[in-house]
C-alpha cells in the first residue's frame, strides 16, 4: 500500500463541487486581484483566529514582511527568531532591512527557548518572531511577558498552526500580530499562493492594507511607498470554502496523531511528538525522533512510504546565512534534532490502514539488525 507524504488530490476530490462553484463565481464577477472574495475570506478568517482584523496577502513571506514593515521595523534593528524555522521567517526579517538573530529551541516542543530568547536581546532588538512549529504553539505567555518587559513587538509566525490553541487562545491572537501562509500543503492551503496577517491593532491593519496595495490611501493617492502584496480573488474564494472544513480536518489530523502515538509506543528509540499541557496541537507535521533516521527514511521509501525532514539544516548553518558568522555548535538542541527528526505522512484524508502500514515499516526497520 502506497502512503504518500501528502495527498492534496484526495482533499480536492472531497470538495470538488464547492470549489468549482466558488471558482465560477470569481470568473463571473471578474474579481481577480483583491476584491470581494478576498474581503469575504478576511471577514471569516479574523474571527476564526479570535482577532479583530485579517488582511489577505500574496503568501506567508509577504505576511511576515508586511507585518514587520507595518510595525516600523527596518535597518539597524534586530529581530529574534528560532533557528529551526523555514527560511521564510528569516528572509522576511532581512527584507525589512533588519538583522535576523537566531536562538535555540526547547528539546520537547522544538519551539523557541524562552531563556535563550531573553539572553539574545540587545539594545537594537525590536521584535521577536516565535514560530509555532509543526502545528504546536510556542510558549506564548512567557514570550509575550519578556517582550513587553523589553519593549519588543511579538509577531507570531503561525504558518504551520491554523486553528492551533494556547490555553484556548488561537494562534495569531496572542502577539501584536499573527502571520499565516496558505501555501497548498499547509493545514489551510490555497490552490496557489496566499497568506494573511491577523491583528487587533486598528492602526497597524490600516498600514498593512495600504502597504499591500502600493501604499494607496485611495486609488492613485499613495500615502507611503508600498508594494504589490495582494491576495488574488481565486485564492480568497478557495480559502473561504476550505475554512468551512478546517475544524473537521484538524480533528482528523489529531486522531491520526493519536493512532500514530499508540502504535509507535512500543518501539524502542522512537520518540513521538509531545503535546504541551497548554497546547492544542494541529499536527501540520507529525515529526518523531528516531535513531538511524536517514536509513529509516530509505527503508520506508522502498516500501512506498514517503517521509520528509523539517528541517535538515538549521538556518545558522545554511550557506545563505554564512555572513551572519554563526558556527556549528551554536545551537546544540536544534542541531541535534535536525539529525534525528523525521516527519511521517500526515494529512486529514490519511486512512488507519495507511498509518498502520507506516508503523509496520518502522517496526520492521528496527527489528532488522543494522
Ligand atoms: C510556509 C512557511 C512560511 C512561508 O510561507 P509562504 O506562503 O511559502 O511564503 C513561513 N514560515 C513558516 C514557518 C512556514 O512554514
Amino acid at each position: 500500500m502506497k502512503v504518500p507524504f501528502l495527498d492534496l488530490k484526495a482533499q480536492y476530490e472531497s470538495i470538488r463541487k464547492e470549489i468549482g462553484e466558488a471558482l465560477d463565481a470569481v470568473l463571473e464577477a471578474t474579481a481577480f486581484a483583491g476584491g470581494p472574495f478576498v474581503a469575504k475570506f478576511e471577514e471569516e478568517f479574523a474571527p476564526y483566529c479570535q482577532c479583530k482584523h485579517a488582511v489577505g496577502v500574496g503568501n506567508g513571506t509577504d505576511a511576515l514582511w508586511t507585518a514587520l514593515v507595518g510595525l516600523g521595523i527596518g535597518p539597524g534593528d534586530e529581530v529574534i527568531t528560532a533557528v529551526n524555522t523555514f527560511i521564510a521567517t528569516a528572509e522576511a526579517i532581512g527584507l525589512s532591512g533588519a538583522k535576523p538573530v537566531f536562538v535555540d529551541v526547547d528539546e520537547t516542543t522544538y519551539n523557541m527557548d524562552c531563556a535563550a530568547f531573553e539572553a539574545a536581546i540587545t539594545e537594537r532588538t525590536r521584535a521577536v518572531i516565535p514560530v509555532h512549529l509543526y502545528g504546536q504553539m510556542a510558549d506564548m505567555d512567557p514570550i509575550v511577558e519578556i517582550a513587553r518587559r523589553h519593549g519588543l513587538k511579538a509577531i507570531e509566525d503561525a504558518s504551520q498552526a491554523h486553528g492551533a490553541e494556547y490555553d484556548g487562545r488561537r494562534a495569531g491572537s496572542i502577539g501584536d500580530v499573527g502571520c499565516f501562509s496558505f501555501y497548498p500543503g499547509k493545514n489551510l492551503g490555497a490552490y496557489g499562493e496566499a497568506g494573511a496577517v491577523v491583528t487587533d491593532d486598528d492602526e497597524l491593519v490600516q498600514k498593512i492594507r495600504m502597504f499591500r496595495d502600493h501604499g494607496q490611501a485611495k486609488k492613485y493617492h499613495h500615502a507611503m511607498i508600498g508594494w504589490n502584496a495582494r491576495m488574488d480573488g481565486f485564492q480568497g474564494a478557495v480559502l473561504t470554502v476550505k475554512l468551512g472544513h478546517l475544524n473537521v480536518w484538524t480533528e482528523a489530523r489529531r486522531q491520526h496523531a493519536q493512532l500514530y502515538g499508540e502504535l509507535l509506543a512500543g518501539i524502542e528509540g522512537v520518540v513521538p511528538p509531545v503535546e504541551a499541557s497548554y497546547a492544542k496541537h494541529v499536527y501540520h507535521v507529525y515529526a518523531v525522533r528516531a535513531p538511524r533516521r536517514d536509513a529509516l527514511i530509505e527503508f520506508l521509501k522502498e516500501r512506498d512510504v514517503f517521509c520528509a525532514i523539517h528541517y535538515p539544516i538549521p538556518l545558522h548553518l545554511q550557506d545563505a546565512y554564512a555572513p551572519l558568522g554563526y558556527k556549528k555548535g551554536a545551537f546544540p538542541v536544534a542541531e541535534k534534532a535536525a539529525e534525528e527528526i523525521v516527519s511521517f505522512p500526515m494529512y486529514p484524508e490519511l486512512t488507519h490502514r495507511q498509518i498502520e502500514t507506516v508503523v509496520e515499516g518502522v517496526k520492521e526497520f528496527f527489528e532488522t539488525p543494522a
